[in-house]
């Protein structure tokens, strides 16, 4: 196998927000894997930052950044696709927004105003500012790929989350929009909708429920699948970010508006 085929991102520039942990880090090492310079974000003590900026430039002969920029403020957007282009040595060719804020437990008329703008802000509108700073540089290279992390909340609802719920859907919206404006070029937009995946935010999630309900771990589990997931088991990162990848790859070309689900079923109920 040749190394275009093997590796067909060698010399393109991936950034992916919220890539210090869960899909988002997953997501980092499969485009290192496909070759790409990898510009990593999120928080996190900085020593284990940098064991991983290590782990994946070693592993994977790629060049690895990290900016702890917050992708809820607009200007820190806008620096971190500065700082993206600087790392692509005037490229960023692929855009993932997966950083997003998930927490709400309460019917609309007690969700707290607070948490809805931080959903607002990081989970729609930092999608949007980092594609309107980040397409130029790809119209101009005439080449790009942009992923939104939704979720199946993005396409059904449950209740008690009305901010994920109406963020995610939004986004789904961003992304036919998106797809729309660069439909002729050769950039590409698209959506992920996964179900429940195995990260340690849902995993310590279900842990706390547990230990407050004093019901077992495995009985919490049990339960959440029976209501939403169909398949009975979590869906792994590492398969997300291998749709993602190949969203990503030379055969997703003409894969546009796409709003993919990786759900266990949860949606084809
Ligand atoms: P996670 O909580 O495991 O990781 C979140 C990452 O985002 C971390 O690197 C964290 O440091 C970073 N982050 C948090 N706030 C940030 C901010 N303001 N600016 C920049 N980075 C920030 O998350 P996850 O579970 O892997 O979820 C990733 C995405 O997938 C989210 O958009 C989430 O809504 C979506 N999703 C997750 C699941 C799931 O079951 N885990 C299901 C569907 C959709």
């Amino acid at each position: 196998m040749t190394a275009e085929v093997s590796r067909p991102l060698i010399g393109r520039c991936a950034l992916i927000t919220g890539s210090t942990a869960g899909i988002g880090l997953k997501t980092a090492e499969a485009l290192a894997e496909m070759g790409a310079d990898i510009v990593l974000n999120g928080f996190g003590e900085p020593e284990v930052i940098a064991t991983l900026r290590s782990h994946l430039s070693e592993r994977f002969a790629v060049r690895v950044v990290h900016s702890d920029a917050d992708v809820s403020r607009p200007h820190d957007v806008s620096e971190l696709v500065g700082v993206a282009r600087e790392h692509g040595r005037g490229r960023l060719d692929i855009l993932i927004n997966n950083a997003g804020y998930a927490f709400a437990d309460s019917g609309i008329e007690s969700f707290d105003p607070k948490i809805w703008d931080k959903q607002l802000a990081l989970n729609l509108s930092g999608p949007f500012h980092a594609i309107r700073c980040a397409l130029p540089g790809m119209r101009a290279h005439g080449w790009g790929r942009i992923v939104n992390v939704a979720s199946v909340l993005g396409l059904v609802a449950v209740p008690n989350r009305v901010g994920y719920v109406a963020t995610k859907h939004a986004l789904v919206g961003l992304t036919k929009t998106v797809a729309l404006e660069t439909a002729g070029t050769s950039i590409t937009c698209n959506a992920i909708c996964p179900g429940l995946v195995n990260t340690e935010r849902v995993l310590d999630g279900h842990r706390l429920q547990a230990s407050e309900s004093g019901a077992s771990i495995d009985t919490v589990q049990a339960r959440a699948m029976a209501t939403r997931q169909p398949s009975g088991s979590y869906i792994e990162s590492a398969d997300v970010a291998s749709v993602i990848a190949f969203l990503c790859g030379p055969h997703a070309q003409e894969v546009r508006g796409a709003i993919w689900t990786i759900d266990g079923g949860w949606s084809a109920r």
